[in-house]
C-alpha cells in the first residue's frame, strides 16, 4: 500500500515535470499538493482512476501576449502579458495580476494552480487564475504606468468579464493600477461591471479589501494559537516585505497587542525595537507609494532602527512569524535558524514563500506552519465579497465585511484542521489545506464530466 502510493507520486511528479521543463516554482507547487493529495486519492474509490490532478495541473487555457506602450522619452517598449486561465470548475476564474520583472509562465502558473485550491478553501464560487507581466513598475512615471495598464487591457479585454474571469491585484498592481485597467475596460466593451476586484471606493471596490489579506492572515493565526492556548497579545512578531500584506498585518497584530519588529524590502531588513506602531505603520504606505523599493529608508526616518543590507529578518528572535514578501524568501537555513530561536508559529502570508525543505522541516518540529493557499486566502475571499456586493449593486459596511472575512478564515481554519489532524494531535495544515481545497474542485469536476 505505503510502496504504491510512494511509486504513484514519483511516476506523477515524472510526468509534471517532463510536460513542464523549466517550471521550477510550478513544480514546486504542484510536489506539494502531490504529496499530501495522492496519499488522500488512494482511500476514496471515486477519485482513483479520474486523473483529477493531472487534470487539475494542466491549465484549461494560457494566453501569452504582446504588450506594446511608449514611454515618456518616445521611445517604444515591448512587454510580455500573461493570463492563465488554471480550473472553472467551481466558478469564475478568479485571481490577481503580478507585475515584476521576476513574471514569467512557471511563476504564474505556480500561482494559478495555488489559487485554484485557495478560492475553493473560501468556500465562494471562484474558479483559480492568475496573470500578469514582466514590467517594472519601479521608477516608471505615473504615465508610463498608465499607458501600459492601458496597453495590457487591450488584449486582456477579449479574454475577462465578470462571468468568466475576474482578475485583482497582486505584486505591483494596487489601486492605481486596478483604476487604469478598470477605466480602460469600461472604454473598450462600453460596459460597467464588476470584471475586476481591488477597485477603488469611488466605483464599486469594497471596504476592508485593501486590509483583507494581511487581516485575514492574523486571524488565521489566532485560530493556531487558540489550539495551544496562546494569543497574539504581548507576542514578538517579524514580519518580512511592506506591501499592501505586511500592512495588513502589522496593523492588525498591532490591534491585538503584538509587537512587530521587522520589515524588509529588496535591500535588506529594519529591525525597530519599540515595535512597528501608531504612525509608523501609516508611513509604510508613503514609503510603498514613493515608488522607492527600499526598507532602509524607514531606518532613515526612525533612528532607533537598525538596518541590517541584504539580510532577511528570519534570524531575529521572535514568537510568531509572518512572511509576507513573495516566493521561496524563506529557505531551510532561515527555517532552523527560526526554531533554533523558539520560534511557535509560521503563518505565510505570502504565496509560496517557504522552499518545500523550508516546510518539511517546520512540520517535522512541530511547528504552527500554515501554507499561504490558506492563511492568504482572506484578500480573494474578500474579492469575492466584492463581486457579491457588485452583483447585488449595494455596498455593506466595513464591520459587515470583516465580520463575513473574519468568519470565513475560521471557515477555512477549521478545514484545514479536519483534513490535516495527525495521530498525535499536530495538524499538518499544509496537506489539510490541500486536501480540503481539493475534494471542492474534484467533486465539480467529477460532476462535470471530462472536459
Ligand atoms: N493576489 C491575491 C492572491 O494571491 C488576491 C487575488 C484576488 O483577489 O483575486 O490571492
Amino acid at each position: 500500500e505505503h510502496y504504491n502510493v510512494e511509486q504513484k507520486i514519483q511516476e506523477f511528479m515524472a510526468k509534471i515535470e517532463a510536460k513542464n521543463p523549466n517550471e521550477p516554482e510550478f513544480i514546486q507547487a504542484v510536489k506539494e499538493v502531490a504529496v499530501t493529495v495522492i496519499p488522500f486519492i488512494a482511500t476514496r474509490k471515486e477519485y482513483t482512476g479520474m486523473k483529477l490532478l493531472e487534470r487539475m495541473a494542466e491549465p484549461e487555457r494560457v494566453i501569452i501576449f504582446r504588450v506594446p506602450w511608449i514611454d515618456d522619452k518616445g521611445e517604444i517598449q515591448v512587454n510580455r502579458g500573461f493570463r492563465i486561465q488554471m480550473n472553472s470548475a467551481i466558478g469564475p476564474y478568479k485571481g490577481g495580476i503580478r507585475f515584476h520583472p521576476t513574471v514569467n509562465l512557471s511563476v504564474l502558473k505556480f500561482l494559478a494552480f495555488e489559487q485554484v485550491f485557495k478560492n475553493s478553501l473560501t468556500t465562494l464560487p471562484m474558479g483559480g487564475g492568475k496573470g500578469g507581466s514582466d514590467f517594472d513598475p519601479q521608477g516608471k512615471s505615473d504615465m508610463e504606468v498608465m499607458r501600459f495598464c492601458q496597453a495590457f487591457m487591450m488584449e486582456l479585454c477579449k479574454h475577462i468579464g465578470p462571468e468568466t474571469d475576474v482578475p485583482a491585484g497582486d505584486i505591483g498592481v494596487g489601486a492605481r493600477e486596478i483604476g487604469y485597467l478598470f477605466g480602460m475596460y469600461k472604454k473598450i466593451r462600453n460596459e460597467f461591471t464588476g470584471v475586476l476586484t481591488g477597485k477603488g471606493l469611488a466605483y464599486g471596490g469594497s471596504l476592508i479589501r485593501p486590509e483583507a489579506t494581511g487581516y485575514g492572515v492574523v486571524y488565521f493565526a489566532e485560530q493556531m494559537l487558540k489550539t495551544i492556548n496562546e494569543s497574539i497579545t504581548g507576542k514578538t512578531v517579524v514580519v518580512s516585505g511592506f506591501g499592501n500584506v505586511a500592512w495588513g498585518v502589522i496593523k492588525k497584530i498591532n490591534d491585538l497587542g503584538g509587537k512587530v519588529v521587522t520589515i524588509s524590502g529588496p535591500d535588506g531588513y529594519i529591525y525597530d525595537k519599540d515595535g512597528i506602531s501608531g504612525e509608523k505603520i501609516e508611513y509604510l504606505l508613503e514609503l510603498r507609494a514613493s515608488g522607492n523599493n527600499r526598507a532602509e529608508d524607514y531606518a532613515k526616518k526612525y533612528p532607533e532602527a537598525e538596518f541590517f543590507a541584504g539580510k532577511r529578518p528570519w534570524e531575529v528572535k521572535c514568537d510568531i512569524a509572518f512572511p509576507s514578501a513573495t516566493q521561496n524568501e524563506l529557505d531551510l537555513e532561515d527555517a532552523i535558524k527560526l526554531v533554533a530561536n523558539g520560534c511557535l508559529c509560521v503563518t505565510e502570508a505570502a504565496n509560496m514563500p517557504s522552499t518545500l525543505e523550508a516546510i518539511n522541516y517546520f512540520l517535522d518540529n512541530k511547528v504552527l506552519f500554515s501554507p499561504g493557499k490558506a492563511s492568504n486566502a482572506g484578500g480573494v475571499a474578500t474579492s469575492g465579497l466584492e463581486m457579491t456586493q457588485n452583483s447585488i449593486r449595494l455596498n455593506w459596511t466595513s464591520e459587515e465585511v470583516d465580520a463575513r472575512l473574519k468568519e470565513i478564515m475560521i471557515g477555512i481554519h477549521k478545514a484545514c484542521r479536519d483534513y490535516g489532524k495527525e495521530e498525535d494531535g499536530y495538524v499538518n495544515y499544509v496537506k489539510g489545506a490541500n486536501i480540503a481545497g481539493f475534494v471542492k474542485v474534484a467533486e465539480a469536476m467529477l460532476a462535470q464530466g471530462v472536459v
